[in-house]
């Protein structure tokens, strides 16, 4: 099984809270900053999925997990591979410059452009996941399975040190070169395998159900006002906020591009910031349409499930985020 690596639901949100305040809203710095952030992040992880691609099926690979320990606790892992014999996690980083593991202190010290900044040490983040996870095996009725763990930084150049004495711990941090080879050393190390075919499939199912992406609301966490949004469809073409709808088709104030579906992309920006359910009055507002009929057939054409009659009708965006 493979659970692939796409872009974490929070880079959606903020790319579609971006292209809709305005350039100057005084959020907007804060919000780049953020998306630059998880941007690099999810480059890493992208970099790191490509090279775990080539692990046979003899491996279950799960890409970015959050599953719940407890009441509304949650504990996310970067990748969960799973064979017959043992678990490992990977939490992945995309760090440049120097890093130093400091292991007196339990910090990641990054010097970068003469510049030294610390950073939650990843060793210490991995150990709690694997305690996570040994819990959680337990609790599902699976067998207690070994856990290994590794950091793995996605940045080819990256120089990696540690406290002198404890180079041993490098062992469990890698690069993306590396990755592969340590991956199929742990086999040697675990050669029995302790669960059948049919119980390591199950639990890399069982994980996948279980796992439960967060949907933060994202206007609340910023504090913006969903009156700051800016409204209309915006152009396949040129991105701006300019489609009117004419004729059965958009068509683009700024640069003229027609298109018969651009509707889509801005209602998927709605239910990523706004709310996952719309309705006709509620879709005709934000897409800047008149006429209630127009709504209704574009919203009907999409065939969206929905509750209530006719013009009551609440339909549910999900959809539109399927593959
Ligand atoms: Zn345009």
């Amino acid at each position: 099984m493979r659970k692939q690596c796409e872009k974490p639901i929070r880079m959606l949100k903020l790319e579609a809270l971006m292209r809709r305040l305005p350039a100057n809203h005084p959020k907007q710095e804060k919000i780049h900053n953020d998306f630059r952030k998880i941007r690099t992040g999810y480059n890493g992880e992208r970099i790191i999925g490509n090279e775990l691609n080539s692990l046979s099926e003899d491996y279950h690979v799960l890409h970015d997990l959050r599953l719940c320990h407890g009441e509304s606790r949650f504990f996310q892992i970067d990748y969960l591979i799973i064979s017959k014999s043992h678990c490992l996690i990977i939490e992945v980083k995309n760090f440049t410059g120097m890093l130093y593991f400091d292991r007196t202190y339990h910090q990641l010290i990054q010097t970068k452009d003469g510049h030294e900044q610390a950073f939650l040490d990843p060793l210490i983040q991995v150990d709690v996941q694997k305690t996570r996870l040994n819990t959680w095996l337990a609790v599902h009725n699976f067998p207690p399975l070994p856990i290994e763990t590794l950091v793995a930084n996605a940045n080819p150049n990256t120089i990696i040190r540690t406290t002198p004495g404890f180079t041993p711990i490098l062992k469990k941090i890698t690069g993306k070169e590396t990755l592969i080879s340590k991956i199929l050393t742990l086999k040697e190390r675990y050669p029995s395998e302790q669960l059948t075919q049919r119980q390591h499939n199950k639990l890399a199912k069982t994980i996948s159900e279980k796992n439960t992406p967060h949907y933060p609301d994202i206007l609340q966490l910023y504090q913006i006002d969903e009156k700051d949004l800016l409204k209309s469809v915006e152009c396949p073409g040129c991105s701006a906020l300019q489609m009117q709808y004419h004729w059965r088709k958009w068509t683009c104030r700024h640069c003229s591009y027609v298109s018969k579906d651009a509707h889509i992309q801005t209602l998927r920006n709605y239910a990523l910031l706004i709310n996952s359910t719309i309705t006709n009055k509620q879709a005709r507002e934000f897409l800047q349409v008149d006429s209630i009929d127009i709504m209704q057939r574009l919203l009907s054409a999409m065939e969206l499930p929905y509750s209530g009659k006719r013009r009551n009708r609440v339909y549910n965006l999900d959809r539109l985020f399927q593959k």
